[in-house]
């Protein structure tokens, strides 16, 4: 098995390498270690190899990570980001916690990260995700409703959009992803009237061909830490 060293090392050059063939400055990429099922000592490890956003998709895992010995060395100097999906009674958990929230998918949970947030006293950073597969189990709304969703979300004054994101249906080859990540570009520079700056979109397996389509944010799991048990 290669050392998180050598993992962190490659992932950051083969993002470099994507960016440039598709005529993008790299720094224009962020990558988002997804340390779901991973101990705070190996996140510990990543954050001295320099990486400096981390990705949790359950509110409970990350807030012992977060609030845990091992990690308060790091505290400030790290953001953490919510990738998986969000229940609305689990918004007063995640508000202190993340600093950006990429799975908003509904107008009732936009209006009670809104809600929570103002009574923190914080504006919370969010990302829309967008269903573009016919999977059941995906969550996200769908491209139908995005403008619906988007309008609502704008005028809530504790929430700042900041873009869209994707989960692609899973498939062995790449490509097959490109068309959501396409599609996700689209809908965004449609999206008239609205400044929606990030595109997150690209995991472990399509991560370059997510940024030669445009994303900002590429959320990367096993690819760093090793295949996931
Ligand atoms: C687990 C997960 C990832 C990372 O997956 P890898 O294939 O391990 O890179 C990215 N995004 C979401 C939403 C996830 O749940």
């Amino acid at each position: 098995m290669n050392s998180l060293l050598e993992n962190i090392s490659a992932v950051c050059k083969r993002i470099s390498h994507a960016a440039m063939r598709a005529k993008r400055n790299p720094e224009e990429v962020r990558l988002i270690a997804v340390t779901k099922t991973i101990g705070v000592e190996r996140i510990l490890e990543a954050a001295d190899a320099g990486l400096r956003i981390f990705g949790e998709n359950k509110v409970q895992e990350a807030q012992k990570k977060v609030m845990s010995e091992a990690l308060s060395v790091m505290s400030g100097k790290i953001e953490w980001h919510l990738i998986g999906h969000l229940q609305r009674n689990k918004a007063k958990y995640a508000v202190p916690l993340f600093d950006l929230i990429h799975s908003v998918d509904s107008a009732a949970v936009a209006a009670e990260i809104n809600r929570q947030a103002e009574k923190a006293g914080k504006v919370q950073d969010v990302l829309i995700e967008v269903k573009l597969s016919h999977e059941k189990a995906k969550h996200g709304i769908s491209k139908d409703q995005l403008m619906v969703l988007l309008r609502e979300a704008a005028g809530m004054k504790s929430l700042n959009l900041r873009g869209l994101m994707t989960v692609p249906p899973f498939s062995q080859d790449p490509e097959e992803a490109r068309p959501y990540f396409r599609e996700l570009r689209e809908l965004r520079d449609k999206a008239a009237g609205f400044v929606l700056p990030e595109l997150s979109m690209g995991m472990s397996n399509d991560f370059e061909v997510a940024i030669e389509e445009g994303a900002t944010m590429v959320r990367i799991g096993s690819a760093i830490f090793g295949e996931r048990k």
